[in-house]
């Protein structure tokens, strides 16, 4: 939650957005707290590689992250900058472990999703 607020760049970053905290959990409403116009926070690739299992990568709503993280990152727009993420590191660690990418490997496919993350 406050990386998120801080707008973090992670070394992983593999995806940002500026979407609000947007919490649907609660019976008299919904909890809605947009940012800055200046805001904008990422997704590291950690969130989306399960340190214990092996070799998967999750992706959209299944990654890991506090429930305020995900309550804005679930939305389609960094599901998509995540999901293009996954299939990139797929494709660069070949037999290898998504675990032990070369992250600027990564971030030279996607750098239009991070921009100013390195
Ligand atoms: C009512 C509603 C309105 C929304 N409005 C917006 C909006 O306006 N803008 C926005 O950005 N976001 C919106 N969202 C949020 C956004 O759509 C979702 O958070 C996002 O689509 C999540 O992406 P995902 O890839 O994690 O999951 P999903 O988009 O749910 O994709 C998961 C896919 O996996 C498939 N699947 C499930 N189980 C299996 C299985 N066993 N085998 C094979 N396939 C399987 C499902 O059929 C589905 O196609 C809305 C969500 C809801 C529910």
């Amino acid at each position: 939650m406050d990386e998120v607020r801080s707008g973090a760049a992670f070394p992983d970053a593999v995806a940002r957005t500026a979407w609000p905290i947007e919490l649907h959990d609660r019976e008299e409403g919904y909890r809605w707290e947009p940012f800055d116009t200046d805001h904008v926070h990422y997704v590291p690739w950690r969130s989306l590689t399960p340190p214990d299992v092996d070799n998967v990568v999750a992706v959209g709503r299944c990654i890991d992250g506090d429930t305020a993280a995900l309550s804005s990152v679930r939305v389609m727009g960094p599901c998509m900058a995540m999901g293009t993420a996954a299939a990139h590191a797929l494709d660069i660690v070949g037999e290898g472990s998504v675990h032990a990418i070369d992250i600027r490997a990564l971030h030279a496919r996607i750098a239009d999703n991070v921009g100013g993350a390195d």
